[in-house]
């Protein structure tokens, strides 16, 4: 037998929620190990959303140079090297997982390489091809992530795609058929659009994007089919047969069967929590149907030296999320009262145009038993908006109607990703809408079109 390695956190897992608990707790002056079977970062950083941005922007990049007509640039002979865009890409993700290496090690926090499997409630074996290691730790912080789903008659091969597989493509697909048109699907099957592929979404519910406004989604169904994408909704996947250099699709629509032809399917309709090979039923840990694990507002499982955060708890499986869940577990097993407060989670699709989202829609709002006041101000009316070129969209702000106090906000448009930070803040600080129109906005800035929601919903806009 090995001698147990003792420490005082041990963290499970290096994506956005691991390696920030990692760091938080050190800094709090906790002795960490932090134990990860693949690559430091985590999907995150290395096949989620960190690669997609960087193809994403490859896409617009390229776009943009061959349609600016309208500012009198006129630009010949556009090409697009594919392998060096994904060249970008790889760079752009290893100078980020060097970074988060580099905050570990300045941290003093112990790197394990293997896999980690709980053998009982303050001890975990940690195995890689070579060897075996046990590690006693106080508290365990359990960050292991999601995966994506795997349906059976959509095996997972050289052809047919998993998000993972759709960012690593060596080859610029002629024809690429999507399957689901969640966030995941549509923002690849844009940006794969953008660099010159044909591509087709195939949903089964009646519109893409669930969970954003539609109002906000038919701007962005307008921009993708004026990239040429084709979007295919109330439909249902079927199966899917290899040829030698592609894919035939079958799916049914309207009681009908009908087929398409793509050299790659990706499919992305949901990903599944990491909870099923880390011995955590072993342990005791509660967790529901779904497989994720319970916890409480300090993201403390039923087994009280066992926490959870992440994609593998409740709630939006976003990297921000796992990354507030990461601070409130770190201080937690540091004796700090912190509790998680999910009023203010952004949501943000990387489409063109950009959504974003934070705390109530007015329906939500009106569910929730609220009296709403809500305005909406259009970019189209906004002088950098236009200058810019790009006048699709609307911030949307909705507030509690006795005091303005802001309960939620909605974006879609240009650079909506960034735009949403002020109104999160705004919500945690308690604001109202009379706060919002009343702070100085600079001249010419998107942030404008913010501060006139505000106005709108007050009653008294400048601008429209
Ligand atoms: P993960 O990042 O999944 O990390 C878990 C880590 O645990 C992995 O590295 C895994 O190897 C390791 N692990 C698992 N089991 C073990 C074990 N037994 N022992 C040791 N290590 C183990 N979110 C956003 O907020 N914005 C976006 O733009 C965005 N874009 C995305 C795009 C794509 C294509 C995908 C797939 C996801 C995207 N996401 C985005 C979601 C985001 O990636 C996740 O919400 C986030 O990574 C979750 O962080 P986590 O720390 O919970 O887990």
């Amino acid at each position: 037998g090995d001698f147990p390695v003792e420490v005082d956190t041990l963290v499970i897992g290096s994506g956005p929620g691991g390696y920030v608990a990692a760091i938080r707790a050190a800094q709090l002056g906790q002795k960490v190990t932090i134990v990860e079977k693949d690559k430091l970062g985590g999907v995150c950083l290395n096949v989620g959303c960190i690669p997609s941005k960087a193809l994403i922007s490859v896409g617009q990049r390229f776009v943009s140079a061959k349609e600016s007509d309208a500012m009198g640039i006129t630009a010949s002979d556009v090409k697009l090297d594919f392998t060096k865009a994904q060249e970008f890409k790889d760079g752009v993700v290893s100078r980020l997982t060097g970074g988060v290496e580099g905050l570990l090690k300045g941290n003093k926090v112990d790197i394990v390489n293997g896999e980690a499997y709980f053998v009982d409630e303050n001890t975990v074996r940690v195995m890689d091809e070579k060897s075996a290691q046990t590690y006693k730790f106080k508290n365990a912080i359990v960050a292991t992530g999601a995966r994506p789903v795997e349906i059976p008659s959509f095996k997972f091969s050289k052809r047919v795609l998993s998000s993972t597989g759709a960012l690593a493509l060596t080859e610029l697909p002629g024809k690429l058929v999507v399957i689901g048109g969640g966030y995941i699907g549509t923002e690849l099957g844009s940006s794969y659009a953008n660099l010159g592929s044909e591509v087709t979404i195939i949903e089964g519910a009646k519109d893409i994007l669930a969970g954003f406004e539609k109002q906000m989604t038919q701007l962005v169904k307008r921009g993708l089919k004026k990239k040429g994408v084709e979007i295919v909704t109330k439909a249902s996947a079927k199966g899917v047969e290899e040829t030698e250099n592609g894919v035939t699709v079958t799916y049914e629509v309207g009681g009908e069967e009908k087929k398409v032809e793509a050299d790659y399917v990706l499919v992305t309709v949901g990903r599944r929590p990491n909870t099923d090979e880390l011995g955590l039923e072993q342990v005791g840990v509660k967790m529901d149907d779904r497989g994720l694990v319970e916890v409480d507002k300090q993201c403390r499982t039923n087994v009280g030296s066992i926490y959870a955060i992440g994609d593998i708890v409740a709630g939006p499986q976003l990297a921000h999320k796992a990354s507030y869940e990461a601070k409130i577990a770190a201080e937690a097993i540091s004796g700090e009262k912190s509790e998680v407060d999910y009023m203010a989670i952004p949501a943000v699709c990387f489409t063109e145009p950009e959504l974003a989202t934070v705390g109530l829609s007015e329906q939500q709002a009106k569910d929730e038993g609220y009296e709403v006041t809500a305005g909406r101000f259009p970019y189209a009316a906004n002088g950098r908006a236009i200058a810019l070129d790009s006048t699709d969209g609307f911030v949307k702000l909705v507030a509690r109607k006795e005091d303005g106090l802001l309960l939620g906000a909605q974006i879609v448009g240009e650079n909506a990703s960034d735009m949403i930070s002020e109104l999160g803040l705004a919500i945690e600080a308690g604001m109202t809408l009379e706060d919002i129109a009343m702070t100085i906005h600079a001249h010419p800035t998107l942030g404008e079109i913010t501060m006139e929601a505000a106005e709108v919903a007050l009653g008294k806009p400048i601008h429209m």
